[in-house]
């Protein structure tokens, strides 16, 4: 068992730097919990909080129900993995990855039982005896988890592991450590400003902006429900098409963009909530993957004749560039051969994918 709660936990800095409001979460027992956000929400504040590397200003911190907040770090049983792995340059990796371990005064065979195990695990076997200048970005990585491993600890803590490696290096990384999670099933906390990272490795993801938690959920469930505009356009590449205007009464419930150039029927049984708004500033949200240029018949679309601004080949799909007046829109549609500016193409809104907002508070109107 390793359940980690934090409770209306808030850290203001000298100077009144308020870097993390009011956080209530649960990383439940063996869950893989993303903290995702932008730089500066606060991310990185609240993981050295629970790993007891920075004061916590007020709330409570709890790890299987045990208030943790004076706790020292060592004493937390809780291991982290940082961003720059922190490796010790002059050891070896056997000795990096033993030296917690022989602080804490365990004996030789445990360690080397240990170390070794972490090691196999890790796919590290042939580079124990080597320092960290002579591995690789992923091998250095590898090591700043396994340093974590040999502990046993309760909680692993990772801020923004990934970052410092390659694209390519990125991705494969990440399946790993998605692995290792469920091979030892483990309670992990993650940080991340990546929200590819966040939807591919979470189990849940918890949203943060400006030191507040806007979201927890899953991954699908953040993407097909965002909260706010915030979270909309955070989650998803490239990121929903917001579009201003407001909703209108005729036969049916319609919106109209600002400048009247786009509109679309709106089935108010769907969308509920919009009745409430009608006449109000709203923003219409569409995923640009549920723009099509090839449509499903049993979809419910809205065709349109655009004129192409900009296209981007990407082998596998194609990314648009389109406007109705003033409203930008991208769409990612089926590849389309040599797509040139100025020309024009059919496409296809999906209307069981709207979401709007509430141009007021930034909230999902539902
Ligand atoms: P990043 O992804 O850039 O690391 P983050 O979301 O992890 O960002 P934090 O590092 O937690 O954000 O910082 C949150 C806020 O607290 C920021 O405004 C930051 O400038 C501020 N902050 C962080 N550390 C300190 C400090 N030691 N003293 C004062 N302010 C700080």
């Amino acid at each position: 068992m390793a359940e980690v709660v934090l409770k209306d936990v808030s850290k203001v800095y000298e100077g009144k730097n308020i870097a993390v409001k009011n956080v209530n979460l649960t990383v439940k027992d063996k869950e893989f919990l993303v903290l995702v956000g932008p730089s500066g929400c606060g991310k990185t504040t609240t993981l050295r909080m629970v790993a007891g590397l920075e004061e916590i200003s007020s709330g409570e911190i709890y790890v299987d129900g045990k208030l943790i907040n004076e706790l020292s770090p060592k004493s937390r049983d809780i291991a982290m993995v940082f961003q720059n792995y922190a490796l010790y340059p002059h050891m070896t990796v056997y000795d990096n990855m033993a030296f917690g371990l022989k602080l804490r005064k365990y004996s030789k065979e445990e360690i080397n039982k240990r170390v070794t195990n972490a090691a196999k695990i890790l796919d590290l076997e042939s580079c124990l005896k080597r320092k960290p200048k002579a591995l690789s970005g992923g091998q250095r990585q590898r090591v700043a988890v396994g340093r974590a491993i040999v502990r046993h600890p309760k909680v692993f803590l990772f801020d923004e592991p990934l970052s410092n490696l390659d694209a390519k290096l990125r991705v494969q990384m990440r399946t790993e450590l998605s692995k290792l999670h469920n091979r030892l099933e483990a309670t992990i906390l993650y940080v991340t400003h990546d929200q590819t990272e966040a939807m591919t490795m979470g189990d849940r993801i918890v949203v943060m902006k400006d030191g507040s938690v806007n979201q927890i959920d899953t991954p699908l469930n953040i993407y097909n429900f965002p909260v706010n505009l915030f979270v909309a356009g955070f989650i998803g590449s490239p990121p929903m098409n917001f579009i201003n205007g407001k909703i209108i009464e005729t036969e049916n419930l319609k919106f109209v963009n600002d400048d009247k150039s786009f509109s679309v029927d709106l089935d108010s049984n769907r969308y509920t909530g919009i009745k409430n708004h009608i006449g109000k500033p709203v923003v219409l949200g569409i995923r640009p993957e549920n723009i099509y240029n090839n449509p499903d018949d049993n979809l419910i679309l809205k065709k349109h004749r655009i004129k192409l601004e900009v296209a981007e080949p990407m082998g596998n799909e194609t990314i648009l560039y389109f406007r109705f007046g003033n409203s930008q829109f991208i769409a990612r549609v089926h590849a389309i051969e040599k797509p040139r500016p100025g020309e024009e193409v059919d496409i296809y809104f999906n209307l069981n994918k709207l979401h709007f907002f509430s141009l007021d508070d930034g909230k999902a109107i539902r």
